[in-house]
């Protein structure tokens, strides 16, 4: 990516349809979206570990993999922080603009298949991915520093067709890799509360192999 702008571009049509999806049914268990956004900051910290084989100097003085989660009641808003190999614009563009994975496409056919009751089984069964997120937020945006990077991207949606994605200032990224911010919905707005969070984190990511911390903001 070459411009200096933001740019806005239309998602591919099967995820504008999978998001309309994800938003307009009834799910009994939105939760599933830390699940997803934790596993995903983990392969994050698991491709760097990989890379960095290969070429330690990644690593610079942060060589322990780590994920934070900064909840911000005040303000409504999510984030969910690693620091693994981090994501540059045009990976954004491909990783969350498109449906790379074979996986989201049998979701899809499988949910529009079914009927309303039975999709939050079928979200817990495939793992959706990425696009859970827009189950609890009105707008998600993603700010990454990839790994040895001194450039950071800023990705944004409210998962309604369209999203942008370009440079962002270094200070607003993580010193490396990635955080997802969500801005949550008036309805998912308790997913701020640590109780809540840590019970999540316990149940539904007690395996993820990089540890997990809490982060409260201060209102
Ligand atoms: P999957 O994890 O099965 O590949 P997802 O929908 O969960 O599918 O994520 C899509 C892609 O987005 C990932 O494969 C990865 O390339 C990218 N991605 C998502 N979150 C992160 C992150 N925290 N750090 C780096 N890349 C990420
Ligand atoms: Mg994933």
């Amino acid at each position: 990516m070459t411009t200096t702008e933001m740019e806005t571009r239309s998602f591919e049509a099967d995820v504008a349809r999978l998001l309309h999806m994800m938003v307009h049914s009834v799910y009994s268990d939105r939760d599933v979206f830390l699940r997803e956004l934790i596993s995903n900051a983990a392969d994050a910290c698991e491709k760097l570990r990989y890379e960095a084989i290969a070429r330690p100097e990644l690593l610079g003085d942060d060589p322990k993999p780590r994920i934070a989660l900064f909840a911000d009641a005040e303000n409504r808003l999510l984030s969910i922080e690693d620091n693994g190999i981090g994501m540059d614009g045009e990976e954004m563009t491909e990783a969350l603009g498109t449906i790379a994975r074979s996986g989201t496409r049998a979701f899809m056919e499988r949910l529009e298949a079914a009927k309303g009751g039975e999709n939050a089984e079928l979200v817990g069964q495939f793992g959706v991915g990425f696009y859970s997120a827009f189950m609890v937020a009105e707008k998600v945006e993603v700010i990454s520093r990839p790994a040895g990077s001194d450039e950071a991207w800023r990705w944004s949606s409210d998962g309604k067709g369209s999203y942008s994605v370009g440079p962002a200032a270094i200070g607003d990224a993580p010193p490396r890799g990635t955080r997802v911010v969500l801005h949550l919905m008036e309805d998912a707005a308790s997913c701020t509360e640590p109780h809540r969070l840590e019970r999540l984190v316990k149940s539904h990511s007690g395996h993820v192999p990089v540890p997990v911390t809490l982060v409260e903001k201060p209102g």
